[in-house]
């Protein structure tokens, strides 16, 4: 799948904050995730970041 810059994303975990949807707002050897409900950003390598992505949104 690929993956671009202000795509929507749900992951398998969710965040501690309740979210399971993310934005995203940097790719690249590091992805960068910016959750939609509390806008913390995780910075995760993008071999983790396709792992844990389960679908666009
Ligand atoms: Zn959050």
């Amino acid at each position: 799948m690929e993956y671009n810059i202000g795509d929507i994303v749900k992951t398998k975990k969710k965040h501690p904050c309740g979210s399971y949807t993310w934005e995203i707002i940097g790719v690249g050897v590091i992805f960068k995730l910016k959750c939609t409900n509390c806008s913390h950003i995780l910075v995760i390598d993008r071999q983790k970041a396709k792992k844990i992505i389960t679908k666009k949104i």
